[in-house]
Parts: structure tokens; sequence; C-alpha cells
């Protein structure tokens, strides 16, 4: 599979964001504002040599990217720091501290890639017919490219900034987030006056023309439950079976977990964000989406809400078979079967509870469920702080949106 990044629409997208949200006020300031010419071509370049970097995690090896960004930022007498081995960077544009820094925030690890499955080197960071092609490029090396360039675009202008606009790049995001625990237990003094952030998340259907524009803001986020489930039988040949054989009962009890399909609930904030959208859509589409809670009782529109994947991943629990092991020879039964689950709880639910209803899916008791991670806590809602701040953004905003 291929990533494609058009890069301009994002670029403009933000650039937008950070000019307005840092150098509004006068007509005199309206004026300075920075000059984009080039600047697409310029952050296509330097996407295609940031997704050259292999950041794949694990192991991650984010130093090399670190030390790249540094450089395009040094070169642009760009405050700038980082740390050492799998380093985070940290950059900054100060501005009067009259208003709330702006935080643009990228973790440079990728997910690992199988050039079998691409139709371009996923590190090739190749550009063919206005796109960039690289593993990462969506996620989320094209944000990173972004958010420096708007950063270089501010620094080259000279724009007066009422805030600092603030540049992290986290390593391990896709493992674990020991980087973004370590950039905050030892240097959360960097972020004292940042009152925004803006990164990965959600999803933004400004640029696709839906009318009114919709500017999409992450009030929580589900938490990952990664769970390993292991079952240990008697390794035989097999020619022989046994009755024992634990591959055999995993995949017994992985199938009655994969037809489960957790209840639909719908939290305030998704009610909110689907009652939202709604102006989209027509007939009786957007009466569905102006009153989801009544509408998943339906059965027509339960069909059609969750046959969108995001939706779908919206409005309920979800769990995704992903790693499977069993034997790695044919003839040989193992000792161990093992498998994990990208298990998804939404916010305001109770993890405890949902393992529990899912281990009586399963309804095997040699299955052993462990943690792959320990689940994160709950992030609560910050609707009400978020769509106050957006306002200030967007003078124009219609709060009843
Ligand atoms: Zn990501």
């Amino acid at each position: 599979m291929t990533w494609p990044t058009p890069i301009c629409h994002g670029l403009a997208f933000a650039l937008m964001l950070v000019v307005g949200a840092s150098a509004r006020g006068s007509c005199q300031q309206r004026e300075r504002v920075p000059n984009l010419d080039g600047l697409a071509s310029e952050a296509a370049a330097h996407l295609a040599e940031y997704l050259r970097i292999n950041t794949s995690n694990p192991p991650g090896r984010e130093l090399e990217a670190a030390r790249f960004l540094k450089t395009l930022f040094e070169r642009e007498g760009i405050e700038v720091m980082l740390g050492a081995e799998r380093a985070n960077v940290f950059a900054r544009l100060r501005g009067n501290g009259t208003e709330r820094g702006i935080a643009l925030l990228h973790h440079m690890d990728v997910v690992p890639a199988d050039s079998a499955d691409w139709s371009v080197p996923p590190f090739g960071g190749v550009i063919r017919d206005g796109y960039v092609y690289g593993r990462g490029a969506l996620d989320m090396k094209g944000d990173a490219m972004v958010h420096a360039l708007a950063m270089i675009a501010l620094k080259r202008s000279g724009v007066p900034l009422t805030r600092d606009v603030v540049f992290i790049g986290n390593a391990d995001e896709e493992a674990g987030s020991r980087g973004a625990e370590i950039f905050v237990a030892r240097h959360a003094d960097l972020l004292t006056n940042v009152g925004f952030l803006i990164t990965e998340g959600g999803f933004n259907p400004a640029a696709t023309g839906v009318r009114p524009p919709i500017f999409g803001v992450s009030v929580s986020e589900k938490r990952a439950v990664w769970q390993r489930l292991t079952v240990v039988g008697t390794a035989s040949h097999g020619s022989r079976p046994r009755a024992d054989n634990p591959a055999a009962r995993l995949v017994t009890a992985l199938a009655r977990l994969v037809a489960y399909q957790a209840p639909v609930h719908v939290t305030p904030a998704a009610r909110r964000y689907l009652a939202a959208i709604a102006p989209g859509y027509e007939g009786r589409q957007r009466q569905w989406l102006l009153d989801v809670e009544h509408a998943v009782h339906d059965s027509a529109a339960k069909e059609w809400l969750l046959s969108q994947p995001i939706w779908n991943a919206l409005l309920r629990n979800t769990m995704s078979l992903t790693v499977l092991q069993g034997s790695v020879k044919t003839n040989v039964i193992p000792r161990t079967a093992t498998t994990e689950l990208d298990i998804r709880v939404l916010p305001d639910q109770d993890v405890d509870s949902i393992l529990n209803v899912l281990k009586r899916v399963a309804a095997d008791s040699s299955v052993h469920w462990t943690d792959v991670i320990a689940p994160g806590l709950p992030l609560g809602s910050a609707w009400t702080s978020l769509s106050g701040s957006y306002s200030t953004f967007n003078p124009s905003h219609d709060h009843s949106a």
C-alpha cells in the first residue's frame, strides 16, 4: 500500500492557522504575512528527505531524524535543541508573550513497512505526479514538514509574534510513547506558556469542500488496551494430533471473539460531532446524524452509521485481531500459541469491565490474558475550553456548530 501526501493543501491550511493565530491585528502586521511562494516545493523536497530516514519502531532510531530537523531549523536561525539516543527535538520562535503559545507536535517514528506491500520503496522518499510517497508521509512526517515550514515562513517574514510557536518532535509514539513521557517529565518548563497544541488525530473534512466548512477538534481519545492471549499445550508431532493443541484451542476462542460486536455507545463528544457535520448530508442521513442517539435504534440508520469505519470506531469499543503465532513448521504442534488483540475502549468506559466481557465471550479458561501495554488513563473531555479557544482563531465561528 502506498500513502501519498498532497503537500500543498495541508501546508496552506497550517500556515493560515499559524499566521492567523500569531500575527492577527493591525493592517500593518497583516502586510507582513509570510511569503508562501515556493514553500510547497521546498516542503516536498524536505519531506522526501525526511521519509528516507528509516525510523521504523521498533527500534525507532529517532536520533537521525532529530538531527535532520535540527539542521533544518539551524539553517534558518531558529532556536532548536535535542536530546540524546532516542531523542526528542524542540524548536521555538519566541513571541512577545501577550498570548499563550502554540505547540506543533509530531512523532518522528513510524510503523514498520514491508516493501512487498509497496509500489515504491517505503523509505525511498519518492516524488511522483505531484505526490510524495513513503512510510510516514501521512503518519506523521508530512505533518512535521507542514509544522516546520510554517515556522520557517514565519521566521523568514519577520512577522512580530504575539505568542510563542514551538515545534516538538517526539520519539516512540508507535510503541509506548516513552518520548512524550520523558519530554513531559524533564522539560515541562518548555511548555509553561503554551496554550494550544496542534497534532495528528481526528478527522478534518475542511479541505474537501464540505459546506459549511468543518474544523474538527479532538477532545478526548479512546484508550488502547492491547492484549496478548496465550494458550499453553504440549509440543508434539503433527502426525499424532492431541486434544491439547494450543493453536487449535486459541483459534476456537478467537472465533468467538471476532464474531462479537460491542454494543453502540454514543459519547457526548460523538453526539455533538455527528450533529455538527449533519449539514453536509441530505435527507434522512442528515436527520440520523442530527439525533444519533435515537438513530442507532433504527436498523437502517445503524447499518449506515456503522458501515463507515471511522464512525464505527467512534460509536463503540472495537477489537482487531492482529498478531497470530503458533508453530513455524507444518508438522510441528507448538507448545504455545499466542495472539495479540488491538482493543480500543471509549473514553468513558471502564477497561476492566470491557475485558471481563471479552473473557466471557472467549469462554476458555486456558486462554491467559496479559497486557501488551498498560492502558493509559482516560482523557477527560476538553470540549468547553477548546470551543472557546477555537473561536479566538475564527472570529466568524458559529457557536451553535
Ligand atoms: Zn501517528
